[in-house]
């Protein structure tokens, strides 16, 4: 007889299937929006059959209601250069849930047993992930300073404690699951709230000390948590979409962590437990002197370039200059120039920034080229012009060993024939460091906002 559980179980892996072909399709821009959708739908099945067990799916259905409400106005309105601000903030609301879940199933457990594990270990990653977020909410809002503080190697000893601690509950799971009582632990009741406490001071003590160059990896990091909390959540409630949702957004996270880290030549120890190491010439006097520019001499270097290479960086997100951007590039071509763009993996606040942003503005993919392909021609590039980037192009990556950010990939503008760099000041990029690119004989300073100052180049162009 087909019974409810097994038509739930059949349509959990209906939406595991469509979770992966969403997935899947998310890996080209031109199916990437469907991809979504299917993926949303995926969810949206598992989400209705979960209910049909449901005591009480009044109940449920008005939390999801205002939930859904509150997420939807969020997303509405974020501006393009918070969406990572709002990640972090979404990641830790799945912590958060996942810890409550596994906290209240732990309270209805009759005995303890291997299940109470699971649970623990949930409420520990769920509450790092959602005390964790919020640090990274607050760093990448500015309201939270950030770079290291005196704090760091504090908090390092504190982390180091919580995961003694969990270990020590985890051992006390075990052994009361054999039917022992240790005692190198209160009792039950006791342990338990001091775990609970202990998981979200965890998170505090993890994210405090990154610096926020860093905080792109911690963030893909905490998502991939958020997933583990859900898969072990799902293991803890029997719920195989909820175990197929988690273990997919966990290792997909963890893959982006990876790969991030690959591209700013760092290995995970170095992210999360040294940091951008603070050095005497990172803020300090850079050799040289820096050399502005009109937007009308600016016109005539463009004018007479064979190639141009546009790097964008944070800078033509915050002035929304995408758009002037693709008709300067358009204008340029028509002047007989090879454009091209070159996009660094972690300009901007996120993940393919650069490219939402130019997509958006229909620059062709065609013309988006990596730092690998770009620096070994970059000696045959008559111009570069870095629209509001900065750390992406800091020699000092490359040239200065004792650099807070040396070793990071760059895109090496210095090394094209003219360098004109698109700003309002003089003031450093997320890492907090100077940039002698500035500085250097072969690059213009042109300042003000990108979007005016772009819109005079165009302006210069067809008049
Ligand atoms: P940076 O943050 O290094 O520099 C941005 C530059 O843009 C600033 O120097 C600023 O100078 C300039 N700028 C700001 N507003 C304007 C404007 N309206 N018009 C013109 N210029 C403007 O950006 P990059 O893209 O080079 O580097 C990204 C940094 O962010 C890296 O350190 C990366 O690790 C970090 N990061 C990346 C994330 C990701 O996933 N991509 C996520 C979080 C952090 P001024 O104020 O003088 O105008």
């Amino acid at each position: 007889m087909f019974s409810i559980g097994s038509f739930q179980e059949v349509a959990y892996i209906f939406s595991a299937i469509l979770f992966i072909y969403g997935l899947k399709m998310l890996s080209r821009e031109d199916s990437a929006p469907a991809g979504n959708l299917v993926s949303s739908i995926g969810m949206l099945l598992a989400v209705i059959v979960s209910l049909i067990e449901v005591v009480n799916p009044i109940l449920v259905l008005s939390a999801m209601l205002i939930g859904g409400l509150i997420g939807s106005l969020f997303a509405i309105r974020v501006k393009m250069t918070s969406i990572p601000e709002m990640v972090a903030l979404f990641n830790g609301f799945g912590g958060l849930s996942s810890y409550l879940l596994a906290w209240s199933e732990l309270q209805s457990l009759n005995s303890v047993n291997i299940i109470t594990l699971i649970g623990a270990l949930t409420i520990f990653i769920g509450g790092l992930t959602f005390s964790g977020s919020l640090i990274a909410f607050f760093k990448l809002s500015e309201y939270l300073k950030s770079t290291p503080s005196f704090l760091n190697s504090l908090s390092k000893y504190l982390l180091v404690i919580c995961l003694v601690y969990l270990g020590l509950f985890s051992s006390y799971i075990l052994l009361q699951s054999f039917g022992i009582s240790p005692s190198f632990l209160p009792n039950f009741e006791l342990s338990f709230f001091i775990f609970l406490v202990v998981s979200v001071f965890a998170g505090l003590v993890f994210v405090l000390p990154i610096g926020g160059g860093d905080m792109p990896v911690v963030i893909s990091l905490l998502n991939s948590l958020s997933g583990i909390a859900a898969a072990l959540a799902g293991i803890v409630l029997s719920n195989t979409a909820l175990i197929v949702a988690g273990c997919l957004v966990g290792a997909s996270g963890l893959v982006l962590t990876l790969i991030m880290a690959k591209s700013m030549n760092r290995d995970l120890y170095n992210i999360f437990f040294v940091g951008y190491k603070s050095s005497s010439s990172s803020r300090g006097e850079v050799d040289g002197e820096i050399r502005p520019i009109s937007s009308e001499d600016a016109y005539l270097i463009l004018e007479s370039a064979s190639s141009v290479l546009v790097v964008p960086g944070y800078g033509m997100a915050v002035a929304q200059a995408q758009h002037v951007v693709k008709e300067l590039g358009d204008l340029l071509q028509e002047n007989s120039c090879e454009v091209s763009f070159g996009i660094h993996p972690v300009a901007g606040r996120m993940p393919g920034h650069m490219n939402v942003l130019l997509a958006e503005a229909n620059v062709s993919y065609d013309d988006l080229f990596e730092p690998k392909d770009l620096n070994p021609k970059m000696s045959t590039i008559d111009v570069v012009l870095v629209i509001g980037a900065n750390d992406v192009v800091n020699p000092s990556a490359t040239e200065e060993p004792g650099s807070p950010i040396y070793g990071m990939p760059i895109l090496e503008v210095h090394k094209s024939k003219t360098v004109i760099v698109l700003k309002r000041s003089m003031s450093s990029g997320f890492a907090g460091v100077q940039n002698p690119l500035f500085f250097k004989e072969n690059s213009r300073m042109l300042f003000g906002d990108a979007k005016e100052t772009i819109s005079k180049l165009v302006s210069e162009f067809k008049d």
